[in-house]
């Protein structure tokens, strides 16, 4: 879910939300104004306060109510407009109903993608060309079958301006048994290159797993990306359980940390490019697998290598010993920040 600019209606909060969502044309969400001032720079952004926009509420007036907290707001508020306390309920329970649609919408998506197995269809449309595409990208047909890789030849997207369509492969991300999680599309001819690949609407993000068919063993390596994960599960040490999470800002709430506790050893390998200090970071900033280490414990290493994980092994064809020899020199972390409420 993308930030927006938030809507003139809800002007009068400008300097009290962040984190704009747009989740319809009538609701937009934002952290809180008076519960939400304790943002993560870099977990997902907040979206417990949802803004009604006047054509939808009941009232038609601009509202606001925070889930977590309960505050409500409405325009005008401050200048002590006055509004009957049972248009306000009645608003209320609108801004509670447009929550639990929300809820209802990601299940009944769920249920289409699953009962439907929409993946095996998408599966099925790849020709020799994508075929080819995966394999170069190595991912050989066998582990392009076993992980119900696909294409779909017109995928539409959002971008800020609109909709716009890419021909996309897609990654159905499955969970231990192949209970499927939600689908990703790598988008062929995107806008803008950055930002190639896109989550299912509605579904979330989820962790990816290589070998769904397996439970997570005692050694496990994070990658950045199902792709990076897939070759490093194809191409490395046999036996580790790869998984990866969706990109190097977003592995908080993907549910992945909850899933690796227990391990024995988690390797964390995403790109070399983690390592680099933006211009504009503070003096607190810290690399993002080192967060992720420092939120496993004792158990999590830190792989740095000068190169992509699927690079290593595509164009750089590192064998077995050289892996061993990653893993020998990943570093542990401990940072003075585990006491932080
Ligand atoms: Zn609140």
């Amino acid at each position: 879910m993308r930030e927006v600019t938030l809507p003139s209606e809800f002007a009068e909060l400008s300097n009290s939300v962040q984190y704009v969502q747009r989740k319809s044309p009538h609701e937009y969400s934002s952290s809180c104004p008076k519960c939400g001032g304790c943002i993560h720079p870099d977990g997902e952004p907040p979206d417990r306060f949802v803004l009604l926009m006047p054509e939808r509420s009941y009232a038609g007036i601009p509202f606001g109510f925070c889930r977590v907290c309960g505050y409500k707001w409405w325009q005008g508020q401050d200048g002590n407009k006055n509004v009957d306390p049972a248009v306000i309920a009645e608003l209320e329970r609108q801004a509670k109903a447009a929550e639990t649609k929300r809820n209802a919408d990601r299940l009944t998506k769920l249920q289409q993608f699953s009962t439907g197995e929409l993946w095996n269809e998408l599966h099925r449309r790849m020709g020799e060309e994508q075929r080819g595409w995966w394999m170069k990208n190595g991912i050989p047909e066998d582990w392009q079958d076993y992980l119900r890789l696909g294409y779909t030849p017109k995928r539409s997207y959002r971008t800020k301006t609109g909709y716009e369509y890419s021909p996309a492969y897609t990654i159905p991300y499955f969970g231990y048994g192949f209970v499927f999680k939600t689908m990703q599309y790598r988008l062929c001819n995107p806008s803008a290159l950055a930002d190639r690949y896109r989550f299912e609407q509605d579904l979330g993000t989820s962790f990816y797993m290589t070998t769904p068919s397996q439970k997570i063993g005692d050694e496990v390596v994070v990658c950045e990306g199902a792709k990076k994960g897939m070759v490093v599960k194809i191409w490395g040490e046999p036996n580790i359980t790869v998984l990866s999470v969706p990109s190097k800002n977003d592995w908080r709430n993907c549910g992945v940390l909850e899933e690796v506790k227990d391990c024995g050893r988690i390797y964390i390998w995403f790109d070399p490019d983690c390592f680099i200090r933006p211009a504009n970071a503070g003096n607190n900033w810290q690399p993002q697998p080192v967060l992720f280490a420092n939120e496993i414990g004792n158990n999590a290493r830190v792989i740095e290598c000068p190169v992509k994980a699927d690079d290593a092994f595509i164009h750089y064809h590192m064998d077995m010993a050289e892996m061993f020899a990653l893993k020998r020199q990943a570093f542990k972390v401990r940072l003075n920040t585990r006491t932080k409420p």
